[in-house]
């Protein structure tokens, strides 16, 4: 059970990346038991809810969310209320607005607990099949859309450690063919869809994996984590 304190606590609660399945008992216990769970987006926060037939007081916390979000979450921890996060898949913080959030609760809260209730997410999935060293590893999150992104594929052609980035289904070929550009020695592994019906690992050069895009246009759909290999 939780135990109710003079400050309320703020959970950081991992939730699939695809299969419902992967979630953790504690997950759906503190889910459960909570106030309120703020989603990243309701409507896939509900999905998730539902199925496990948790029904729970939500609200939307996203990365368009204006400061009010923050003060009305802040608010509800000082009033000694157990708050949830959770995002659209994995682990809330790891490349999503979560961050954000954590960031004003322990500066504003320092006696408030931040509690993570640890699982799955699309990184240590990736990496975990991949078969390519992670003992030395740089995650770059989403790489910059415009200004920097072709300084990060030259640092990342000269990198001696694994790179990982996440990359959305737009920008997939452009990415190959700035890597074939930048590192056309270099292995890459895309790990697609993870967990889903459609998982599977992609390797190869650039190019290699950039034809396989090209011949099979229904794989550029879906999500991605590409890894560079050091060499
Ligand atoms: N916080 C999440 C986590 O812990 O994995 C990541 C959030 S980030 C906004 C979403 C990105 O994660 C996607 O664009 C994709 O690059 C990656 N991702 C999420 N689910 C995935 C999956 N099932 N397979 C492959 N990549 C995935």
């Amino acid at each position: 059970m939780i135990e109710f304190g003079k400050k309320g606590k703020l959970f950081i609660v991992a939730t699939p990346i695809g299969n419902f399945e992967d979630i953790t008992l504690r997950a759906l216990r503190v889910l459960g038991e909570v106030d309120m769970i703020f989603c990243e987006d309701t409507r896939e926060g509900k999905k998730l809810l539902n199925h496990y037939k948790i029904d729970k007081l939500t609200d939307s916390f996203h990365a368009q969310s204006n400061q009010g979000k923050t003060e009305k979450i802040i608010e509800l921890l000082e009033a000694g209320k157990n708050v949830a996060l959770i995002s659209d898949a994995g682990t809330p913080g790891i490349s999503d607005p979560g961050v954000a959030l954590v960031h004003e609760a322990r500066v504003r809260l320092p006696e408030a607990e931040i509690i993570s209730i640890p699982g799955p997410s699309a990184l240590t999935a990736a990496l975990s099949i991949s078969g390519i060293p992670t003992d030395e590893f740089i995650f770059y999150g989403f790489l910059p859309h415009k200004k920097g992104r072709q300084t990060i594929f030259k640092e990342i052609a000269e990198l001696k450690r694994t790179a990982v980035f996440y990359e959305s289904p737009h920008r997939i070929i452009k990415t190959l063919e700035s890597l074939r550009k930048h590192a056309p020695d270099k292995k890459i592994t895309i790990a697609r869809e993870l967990t889903k019906i459609h998982e599977e690992i992609l390797a190869g050069s650039a190019e290699d994996v950039l034809a396989i895009f090209q011949n099979n246009p229904e794989k550029s759909r879906g999500e991605f984590v590409v890894i560079i290999s050091a060499e």
